[in-house]
């Protein structure tokens, strides 16, 4: 089943999807496919602008285009993957070592990141909770599937306590 999401006649601002996933209050949201036991929502992003993570510098320059997929939190216990259209912008500032660079979306994308901030949050908690096999189960029953090692991974990466 596929649909387009209307923002028109709802207004952008009521639009439910952004209730579901508040990550994409920063997204053009373009279409929403039911795939069976996934949600996929093509989104793309809309700021005018982005900072250079080296120097810090806005720029509104933009490079090129690429698609990423991101996995949010599931809705309705259904994995949610996004796939955004993002943009990489030249660095204006002369100094810095960084002449290109890719926008981020707060809260959804991190850099070499698959999984959204939130995803990563509820699979740390399920992890450092019940680790392999039990957490995998956990996680799939809440609409994250992972595998094991993966949650071993995610144990691994975590900083040592103080
Ligand atoms: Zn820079």
């Amino acid at each position: 089943m596929r649909f387009i999401v209307l923002h028109a006649p709802a207004g952008e601002d009521a639009c439910c999807l952004r209730l579901f996933c508040p990550a994409l209050r920063e997204a053009d949201v373009l279409e929403v496919e039911d795939v069976g036991d996934t949600v996929l929502i093509a989104a793309r992003t809309v700021a005018a602008k982005a900072s250079c993570p080296e120097c810090g510098l806005p720029s509104a320059r933009v490079h090129s285009r690429y698609r990423r997929t991101v996995w949010d939190l599931a809705t309705c216990g259904r994995p949610v993957k996004v796939e955004l259209e993002v943009r990489r912008f030249f660095c204006g500032e002369p100094s810095c070592d960084r002449e290109i660079f890719a926008e981020q979306v707060d809260g959804l994308t991190q850099r070499h990141a698959r999984r959204s901030n939130a995803l990563r949050a509820l699979l740390t908690s399920i992890a450092i909770a019940l680790a392999g096999r039990a957490g995998a189960r956990m996680a799939g029953l809440v609409g994250a599937p992972v595998s094991r090692s993966t949650l071993l991974r995610i144990l691994r990466a975590l900083p040592d306590p103080r």
